[in-house]
């Protein structure tokens, strides 16, 4: 089957078509055979770039004003003689598009084929999460606007994996109504991710999914470690919202609530420009006073600037902080897995969160550590490490790809 997948954000439109079917799950022969990112939707000088496999890229500038717009623009791509992308003519080649969801609130425990039932409950969830939901929507309108009912959609939603956490991992200490009510609790995101590399993992050692009992460190733009335990995720660092948890790149983590009033009593803003802070000025852009990129960072520290230390810091103990509390409530794991941006190629902050760990039984081998390169699974601890440490690449796309089929076809979720 050849699979779009489709991310949409407020102001983007990311996609990949990916090759791939039930029996190509287990050899791992699914391939993407095109890919492509349009930014700045909604102006005049949108960003286009679209590349088939083994292409010269084509990147331009035009306007496009929506989301419908961006999908037409791909879909045009597509079915240019010039493009030749392998399998594909024109989106009668397409057998099924699978979305991007990024709350599904406490419905979705797993992908699901969208109609209008799931199109309203996916809406009624947009008020947990006003930035993302509303965009995912869009897209999936778009693609019923300009397809119909032709081609099955599928909603791959970053909350589902988390949806087996246990109510003491998943409630708020508040008063109970809040939650009965208005249903405030942890959800935890980047489930995709998450998901993906823990499955990776348990091939590479193979194991079933019930003997799989390992932290997953989500370490990108977005930042969150999730503890799974006999296969579950049995809790994770982002709570209602994306913000709870792990320093980020421009986001704080856990932080105190109370700060929130103490910040309005000072007149620093309204509670949504205060929000605006924790969520876009604070992590290490707040922390090192000029980026949110780790490369950024890393090289200031090199060169002795102090703020940049002091992040690398601040973001590598609450790394651990959260390796000891899953180790606690896990009793133990058998593996720690560094995955996404910074995860996958920060031989530095690989080495800071690991270090003095080794009371818990983690070991880097730091020659390992500098070997590891993006896009390689590569175990990085040493023989004698009680919990092995291993780098995983993530690959969200591909795990949409594969539920969409799974889902269109009817076959159960395994992961
Ligand atoms: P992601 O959200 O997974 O795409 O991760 C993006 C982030 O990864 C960037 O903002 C960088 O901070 C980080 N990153 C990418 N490459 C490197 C690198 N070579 N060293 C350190 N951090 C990196």
């Amino acid at each position: 089957m050849n699979v779009f997948v489709l991310n949409c954000g407020s102001s983007s439109v990311k996609f990949q078509i990916i090759n791939t079917d039930l029996d190509m799950f287990e050899t791992d022969s699914d391939r993407r055979v095109a890919k492509g990112l349009i930014e700045r939707v909604g102006q005049d000088d949108a960003i286009i770039n679209l590349e088939a496999e083994g292409q010269e890229p084509v990147k331009t500038v035009e306007p496009i004003h929506d989301h419908r717009e961006a999908i037409l623009r791909i879909k045009q791509w597509m079915e240019d003689p010039k493009t030749r992308i392998n399998g594909i003519h024109s989106w009668d080649d397409i057998h099924a598009i699978g979305h991007r969801v990024v709350h599904g609130g406490e419905k979705f425990a797993k992908s699901v084929k969208i109609d209008k039932e799931v199109l309203a409950q996916i809406e009624e969830c947009a008020d947990l999460a006003p930035l993302h939901n509303p965009a995912n929507l869009k897209g999936i309108y778009a693609c019923y606007e300009i397809f119909g009912d032709k081609i099955p959609q599928v909603a791959v939603f970053d909350t589902a994996f988390h949806l087996t956490m246990p109510e003491e991992a998943y409630l708020y200490a508040i008063p109970m109504e809040l939650y009965e009510k208005y249903r405030i609790r942890r959800y935890g995101f980047h489930g995709t991710s998450h998901r993906y590399v823990a499955y990776r993992y348990r091939k590479l050692v193979g194991k079933p999914r019930e003997e799989v009992n390992v932290i997953t460190l989500h370490l990108g733009n977005g930042c969150s470690a999730a503890a799974i335990k006999k296969g579950q995720s049995i809790n994770t660092t982002m709570g209602l919202t994306p913000l709870e948890g792990l320093v980020m790149g421009t986001r704080s983590g856990d932080i105190d609530a109370a700060i929130v009033e103490y910040m309005f009593n000072k007149g620093i803003g309204s509670v949504a420009d205060i929000f605006n802070i924790l969520n876009k000025k604070s992590g290490m852009l707040g922390v090192s006073g000029f980026s949110n990129d780790m490369r950024d960072i890393e090289k200031a520290a090199a060169e002795g600037n102090h703020r940049a230390q002091l992040a690398l810091r601040i973001f590598a103990l609450r790394v651990k902080k959260y390796i000891g509390a899953y180790m606690a409530e896990m009793n133990g794991a058998e593996a720690i897995i560094f995955t996404a941006g910074i995860g996958e190629n920060s031989v530095l902050i690989r080495k800071m969160v690991c270090e003095g760990l080794e009371n818990l039984g983690i070991e880097l081998d730091e020659e390992l550590n500098k070997q590891a390169v993006r896009g390689k699974c590569m175990k990085i601890s040493k023989d004698s490490s009680k919990v092995a440490v291993y780098v995983i690449p993530t690959n969200e796309e591909l795990l949409l790809a594969r539920d969409t089929v799974r889902v269109v076809k009817d076959v159960p979720r395994q992961w």
